[in-house]
């Protein structure tokens, strides 16, 4: 029998630079630093993006929202989340599960781990217990050891929308 199931794979760096807060995961996260990029530069959302997308076999978020547009500069990611969920959603399908790690030196993100899984679930339209997030420092070596930029990884598992028990 051949699986409907798609996993998906994101990843993606934003640099590191003076001034808070922190947008992570559509979360505020009080911080004296903030990440750069065209965007919100929300790299955990960027990652949970190209994963949906890749597992469908979409475009990539930098296909769907280009950093060459002028119209995209300063968007909540969230906006870019959304679209890729009705892109996904129009062809039929939806989230399992999905689970992430972000690498970052600072700031401490456990406390807030389960207000990144409220987020992402509901920008996803799943459930909390749906989404695990899980925080690593860079150990003090490369980039982000360094503090000079954070990481996000995210694989998700996607189903058809008609399956049994969706
Ligand atoms: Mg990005």
């Amino acid at each position: 029998m051949v699986t409907r199931l798609r996993i998906g794979l994101g990843y993606d760096r934003h640099r590191v630079a003076p001034g808070g807060p922190l947008r992570l995961g559509g979360v505020t996260i009080p911080w004296d630093h903030h990440l750069i990029g065209h965007s919100d530069a929300d790299v955990l959302l960027h990652a949970v993006t190209d994963a949906i997308l890749g597992a469908v076999g979409l475009a990539d978020i930098g296909e769907l929202f280009p950093d060459t547009e002028a119209s995209n500069a300063g968007i909540d990611s969230a906006v870019i989340l959304r679209e890729a969920r009705r892109r996904v959603a129009a062809i039929g399908y939806q989230p399992v599960n999905l689970d992430c790690v972000v690498l970052a030196q600072r700031p401490r993100l456990l406390p807030h781990r389960a207000a990144l899984r409220r987020s992402l679930a509901r920008l996803l339209g799943c459930r909390p217990e749906a989404v695990f997030v899980k925080a690593k420092t860079g150990e003090g070596v490369g980039a982000v050891g360094r503090g000079e930029a954070i990481d996000a990884h995210c694989v998700v598992l996607l189903e058809p929308a008609d399956a049994p028990d969706a």
